[in-house]
């Protein structure tokens, strides 16, 4: 079982994030799964992985800050080896409100995790697993949204705008590691069921409202945004690294 490569996933515990560590884990990958809040659902994500025969480990980490990420890493290579994939999945919208009514210190701590999240584990993942710095090389996939062509007025164009920060960190990062082993992509989901409409952004029935508007005329499962990250991850895409996968039903 010590040959399974080590996946982290940010946000590993909840929502889209524990759909990709369960898919994972079925896939054969070593599962790291991160939390920041959520520590209970990231141990029974992690007992239910090691209770079908995988290897997992839930360890705590904030992702905007550098200095609890690079423990992060620390503590999945202690117990998994190697980290040679990573999903930066992390990520919240604030409460929704017009720009002029929301609060600076949510619209910071968005960018802060949105942002800088994804560029710290991204910064500790490249100084390990590049071919330059002797690793082995390995995949990221950045979680994206189609938040960041639609823009998200009057509910949180701040996170909108981190978004569109993750695309153009995708494709220049996919650039410069073209040549250390490291494959760089992104998934930009549509509306997905999670608790991310309701718990976090506060919008009641956010998911029943707009599914409508849908081409597929339904909201995606977590599951179904699962799927394209674990393709983006495997040497199926061996070819594909800057690619910005739009993972929407069609909106
Ligand atoms: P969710 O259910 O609200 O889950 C958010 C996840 O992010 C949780 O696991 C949470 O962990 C984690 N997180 C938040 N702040 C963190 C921090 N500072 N450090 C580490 N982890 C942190 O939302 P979701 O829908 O699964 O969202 C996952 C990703 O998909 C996000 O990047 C989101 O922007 C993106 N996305 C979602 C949708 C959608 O419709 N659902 C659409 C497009 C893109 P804790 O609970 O432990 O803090």
């Amino acid at each position: 079982m010590a040959d399974k490569p080590c996946l982290l996933v940010t946000g590993g515990g909840r929502g889209i994030g524990a759909s990709v560590a369960r898919l994972a884990a079925n896939r054969g990958y070593a599962v790291a799964i991160n939390y920041s809040r959520s520590a209970a659902e990231a141990e029974a994500l992690a007992k239910e992985i090691q209770a079908a025969g995988g290897r997992a480990v839930a360890l705590p980490g904030d992702v905007a800050d550098a200095t609890q990420v690079e423990a992060l890493f620390d503590g999945a290579e202690s117990v998994l080896g190697p980290v040679r994939y990573l999903v930066n999945n992390a990520g919240l919208t604030g409460r929704a409100s017009r720009l002029d009514e929301a609060e600076t210190a949510t619209m910071e701590r968005v960018v802060a995790v949105n942002v800088m999240g994804v560029i710290n584990c991204a910064c500790s993942f490249v100084r390990r697993a590049s071919t330059r710095h002797g690793g082995a090389g390995g995949a990221i996939v950045n979680i994206s949204s189609s938040a960041a062509t639609l823009g998200s007025p009057n509910e949180y164009t701040w996170y909108a705008a981190t978004k569109g920060a993750v695309d153009s960190f995708t494709q220049g990062l996919a650039k410069e590691l073209g040549d250390d082993g490291i494959r760089v992509n992104a998934v930009a989901p549509g509306l997905t069921d999670t608790e991310i409409h309701e718990r976090e952004s506060g919008v009641i029935g956010r998911v029943a409202k707009i599914a409508p508007m849908i081409p597929l005329a339904r909201p995606g499962s977590p599951d179904e945004i699962a799927e394209p990250v674990l393709w983006l991850l495997s040497d199926a895409a061996s070819y594909v690294t800057g690619a910005i996968l739009r993972v929407a039903g069609g909106r």
